[in-house]
């Protein structure tokens, strides 16, 4: 049923966008596409990522109509349009994570909710915060007294969450050099924010808001800061530990199927560049087997 009912809604925007490039283009006067095709740069690893939510990209191209609610929206600043310059169709909405990761901030997935079009599809979103609900309410009223249904909504949501996948560079990954790490990550000038995980506010509840990331000091005697800030926990990520046969210890950083591609594991590596990078819409198994 939703399938269906996504291919009608990109069915129903292809012809909308269609109507809307075909006036483009006659207003301009010029044989110009307006919509450019998304050019894909095999040699670059860090492709710049597409919003939660974001369909296919041939039919998001036609499907986004460039109005930048979900730009606008977005209480972390996360999503930019896309510039003449930038290896994305221009105008249409996107995120370097390295400069500013998708951190769940808004708690539900805004930018696809607020999206006109569903090129940012919000159905799928909805139901699972829909079905997580369901299974509290079913576990009956004393349950519910120790279960945040909000919470729990949240949650399911986060986790349906696919911008792509994590993925580590040994090779440079302190973690695995057995070092830790030791002040503010990505330096003083830095201008990303989050929301920390590993930080709790004096009462012990988690933080709601978005900080600085300069203004966030980290004292790790082995750097795992992609593992504790991570937004979805150890379903997505682990630092795994490892006796050697001659007793010695190794670690390193290790991403499971849980990870949505979120982008705060790159945003926070206090390596130059990131040890750890997003696929863009990869899937786990295409990064991993
Ligand atoms: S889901 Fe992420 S990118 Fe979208 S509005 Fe929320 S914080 Fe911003
Ligand atoms: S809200 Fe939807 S249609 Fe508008 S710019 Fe974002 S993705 Fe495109
Ligand atoms: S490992 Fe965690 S922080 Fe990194 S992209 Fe995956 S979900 Fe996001």
């Amino acid at each position: 049923m939703a399938k269906e009912n996504k291919t009608n809604i990109n069915r129903r925007q292809f012809l909308k966008s269609t109507a809307i490039a075909a006036a483009s283009m006659a207003a301009i006067g010029a044989g110009v596409t307006y919509i450019q095709k998304y050019k894909r740069d095999e040699n670059n690893a860090q492709e710049l990522l597409r919003p939660p939510g974001a369909i296919d990209e041939d039919a998001f191209l036609y499907a986004c109509i460039k109005c930048g609610l979900c730009v606008q929206i977005c209480p972390v600043h996360a999503i930019k349009f896309a510039g003449i310059n930038e290896d994305l169709a221009y105008g249409t909405p996107y995120i370097n994570a390295r400069e500013q990761a998708c951190d769940f901030s808004c708690d539900s997935i805004q930018c696809a909710e607020t999206c006109p079009t569903a090129a940012l599809y919000f159905i799928q979103f909805k139901e699972a915060g829909l079905k997580a609900i369901e299974a509290v309410q079913q576990q009956g009223p004393e349950a519910l007294k120790n279960i945040n249904p909000f919470e729990v909504q949240v949650v399911a949501m986060k986790k349906v969450t696919h911008i792509g996948v994590a993925k580590l560079n040994e090779k440079t990954c302190l973690a695995v050099k057995g070092k830790g790490f030791s002040g503010t990550p990505r330096g003083e000038n830095f201008n990303g924010v989050l929301r920390p995980q590993s930080i709790k506010n004096q009462d012990g509840s988690k933080i709601r808001k978005a900080y600085p990331l300069k203004e966030q000091k980290y004292e790790r005697e082995i750097c795992d800061l992609c593992v504790t800030e991570c937004p979805i926990g150890e379903e997505a990520i682990t630092l795994k530990k490892t006796t050697n046969p001659d007793g010695s210890v190794s670690y390193k950083p290790n991403v499971l199927e849980g990870c949505t591609g979120c982008g705060v594991c790159e945003m926070i590596c206090p390596t130059e560049p990131a040890s750890i990078v997003i696929e863009a819409g990869k899937t786990y198994e295409e990064v991993y087997s």
